[in-house]
């Protein structure tokens, strides 16, 4: 056979790669070295070569879009569907094997999964029902302790017993917190992947089929898998199993949520026999992008080290811009974008990444501003927008009448006059009888023990769910959806809530229905798990698919656009054109990282993640006065862009070489000057109005002005270029 085809486009540590003999692997090389072509290129290899069927094979990828990817780049390559192999995330590929033996791993046959936000509420609820002080042991902390042990496979009872109050009280937590998610049919992220790690190590017959089956192992992104991860791939692999990791140190970003870059050479010591080879070339970006990386990235100690060089073009400078404050960096931004289009480039070839999730806002209207297309992945999850959990919690109510937070979330909402007593007493019964809150609810009612009007609000409650439930039985899957929104009352309750807000979340409960009617075609591997597990229906199968796909489903169909997303969220991708906004200490680093030397690095690495985004253009900006979590702050620029040689920067001015300032203080303030309370102004875009407020002075004097045709605005007075009108 001829496979020549896939050696073409190789260099020649690559093709080594490729074309390894049978046995373990590790690729340790930077960022944009071809890691992941490798990887693709090594399956189709093994399948082509007759070493492995597609159905042997199990690639394990950083995030779905990634894995989808992948598995259109493996198609390609072997000119046929590549049905059967598993592609997917170590979460995707967990819950999977959990819904095909759900009973094996003591579940109920439809669980749910809970995200982040669900796992929160839950636990805010036990600690006020076992009367924990949260002062001293507050949510978050509880819900990232009981992450933090799962991530490391370790159930409450491996536990030593605390030795002071908040330990003690973590740990009672996290019992309570099993007992309620396994009474509930509810798992949560961590849960996934310890629960499929104990599935295969306790039932030798299932493990041995996997380890049959899979005998090919491929991992991308090996830096980043934390211990139970990896205890996951040596478990699966065995003695037989070969196992294709790639990774780059440098690029480990994931230590604050476990991941542990030392697997890269535990790896060489836990599997037998393994090849390292090193991928020096890296084909991505320019020369002057990729010294850039290479400078910042020697202020890191601790490296493996490597020596990361490219034959191609030295390209244009890096542009560095310092902005006024955040509003002036996104317009430069959105101003940069479109000249990029006006050269006849393509939208979407563009990335903006930020530190925070929080930036993403003042962007976001930028670009709204400038009506430039974009699309965020990750952060404004459009499934964890509060309506589509509302809309979600109805419908997996349907799906599983004992989800307790669901139950919770929408039992008044919209408000139907159960009051907040009568779900206490309903979650006290719960409690009280160890059964759910709708097994509690049920039970209240039948024992007539409620005042009548509560009691009426309630059974009201869940005959409209067994309503929902029969006459939506065997419509499809976005009808479903459909009818559900529709009879669940939200519509009306968001409608009231007036303006672009409410606007929005209708909008986004739409969103929801045309979300269910893609799914249908989308997701194949959820199909075919429902095969292997009948239990699992459409709905269920979507349901899980919104809380394990969060984000991409939000991009407005396949319209070409700006893409939007956090640094962590930009691992494995490319683009020819890169802003990293927010260069500021901390911000970038985040403050939280300051002071403590190895999380600094790790911050270090993500900057180096960031510009090795970067193909031919990177502009990197911060803004003098930023306004962020509602607080308006001076700030200094971030010392990762010291980092970076001068001579590889070129400071930008707005208004393109012409040298003029865009700000103009003195202007401003005259204007300022003339300003009072019922000034008539006018505005270039927003035409007449009357002044109503103003603040701050200077750089930072701000107005508000009441216009005809848009209703009230805040202004910054140095950009607003108002007229006074005599
Ligand atoms: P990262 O560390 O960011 O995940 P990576 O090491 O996985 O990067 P790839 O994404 O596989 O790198 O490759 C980077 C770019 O270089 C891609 O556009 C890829 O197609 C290209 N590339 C890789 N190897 C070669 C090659 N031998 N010849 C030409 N282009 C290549
Ligand atoms: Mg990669």
């Amino acid at each position: 056979m001829d496979i020549s085809d896939l050696f073409d486009g190789l260099n020649e540590a690559q093709r080594e790669a490729v074309g390894a003999a049978p046995g373990n692997l590790l690729i340790l090389a930077g960022a944009g070295s071809g890691k992941t072509r490798v990887l693709t290129h090594r399956i189709a290899f093994l399948v082509r070569t007759g070493q492995a069927s597609s159905y042997g094979i199990l690639a394990v990828t950083f995030t779905n879009k990634a894995a989808r990817e992948m598995r259109a780049r493996i198609e390609a390559l072997l000119e046929t569907p590549a049905s059967g192999m598993w592609v997917g995330t170590f979460h995707g590929i967990a819950h999977r094997l959990l819904r095909a033996h759900w009973q094996e791993a003591g579940l109920p046959q439809g669980f749910a999964i809970l995200d982040s936000e669900d796992q929160h509420r839950l636990i805010k609820r036990l600690i006020r029902e076992m009367n924990i002080d949260d002062s001293r042991v507050p949510p978050r902390q509880v819900q990232w302790f009981i992450n933090a042990k799962k991530d490391e496979g370790l159930r409450p009872q491996h536990l030593e017993e605390g030795y002071d109050y908040q330990q003690k009280m973590m740990i009672e937590l996290y019992h309570a917190y099993e007992e309620a998610c396994q009474r509930n049919g509810v798992v949560d992220f961590a849960e996934l992947l310890l629960r499929a790690l104990e599935l295969l190590r306790d039932h030798s017959d299932l493990l041995d089929h996997y380890r049959k089956r899979f005998r090919h192992i491929l991992v991308d992104e090996f830096q980043d898998t934390n211990t139970i991860q990896y205890a996951w791939i040596r478990l699966l692999a065995g003695k037989q199993g070969q196992v294709f990791a790639v990774g780059d140190d440098d690029q480990s970003i994931y230590g604050w949520r476990g991941a542990k870059v030392e697997n890269l050479q535990q790896f060489q010591r836990d599997l037998a026999d393994v090849q390292l080879i090193r991928l020096e070339q890296n084909y991505r970006s320019t020369a002057t992008i990729l010294n850039a990386a290479n400078a910042l990235i020697a202020h890191n100690s601790d490296r493996l080290g490597k020596n990361l060089w490219t034959e191609g073009v030295e390209g244009e400078a890096i542009r560095l811009y310092t902005a006024f404050n955040e509003l002036d960096e996104a317009r430069f931004a959105a101003e940069r974008i479109q000249d990029w289009c006006a050269q006849g480039r393509r939208r979407d070839e563009v990335a903006i990444l930020y530190r925070s999730n929080a930036q993403s806002r003042v962007l976001e209207e930028a670009m709204m501003h400038a009506r430039i297309p974009y699309r965020i992945y990750g952060g404004l999850r459009f499934f964890e927008r509060a309506e589509i959990k509302d809309a979600l919690a109805y419908l997996r109510l349907l799906a599983n009448r004992h989800d307790d937070p669901s139950f919770e979330r929408v039992v008044n909402t919209p408000t139907r006059g159960i009051g907040n007593r009568t779900v206490e007493i309903v979650r006290e019964q719960a409690r009280a009888t160890a059964v759910s809150m709708w097994q509690a609810a049920s039970d209240i009612l039948a024992s007539q023990s409620l005042p009548a009007r509560a009691s009426n609000a309630l059974a009201a409650f869940l005959a409209l769910l067994n309503s929902m439930d029969d006459n939506s039985q065997q419509a499809l899957l976005d009808e479903r959806v459909e009818y559900v929104i529709a009879h669940s009352g939200l519509i009306e309750f968001f409608s009231k809530e007036k303006g672009e807000k409410g606007r929005a979340r209708i909008e986004n409960l739409e969103e929801l229905v045309s979300a269910a009617r893609q799914f249908e075609f989308e997701d194949e591997w959820l199909e075919d798990v429902a095969q292997g597990s009948p239990g699992m229906d459409e709905l269920n199968a979507f349901l899980a698919h919104a809380a394990l796909e969060s984000g991409a489903t939000q991009a407005t169909a396949d319209e070409e656009a700006v893409q939007m997303m956090t640094l962590h969220t930009a691992k494995g991708l490319e683009f020819p054109l890169v802003f990293m906004v927010g260069m500021e200490e901390e911000l970038f680093p985040h403050k939280l990282s300051i002071d403590e030397p190895g999380r600094l690095e790790e911050e270090r690495r993500l900057a180096y993640v960031g510009i090795t985004r970067a193909m031919e253009q990177l502009y990197l900006s911060h803004a003098e006065v930023r306004r962020l979590y509602g607080e308006e702050k001076y700030t200094r620029p971030s010392r990762f862009i010291r980092d970076i040689p001068a001579e590889l920067l070129h400071e930008v001015r707005m208004g393109g070489g012409s040298g003029q300032p865009h700000y103009r203080p003195a202007e401003a303030q005259a204007v300022q000057g003339e300003l009072h309370f019922g000034q008539q102004v006018r505005h270039p875009k927003f035409g007449h109005g009357v002044v109503l407020n103003s603040e701050g002075s200077g750089a930072q004097a701000r107005v508000q002005v009441n216009f005809e045709e848009v209703g009230k605005k805040w202004l910054v007075l140095a950009y607003a270029r108002l007229e006074v009108i005599e």
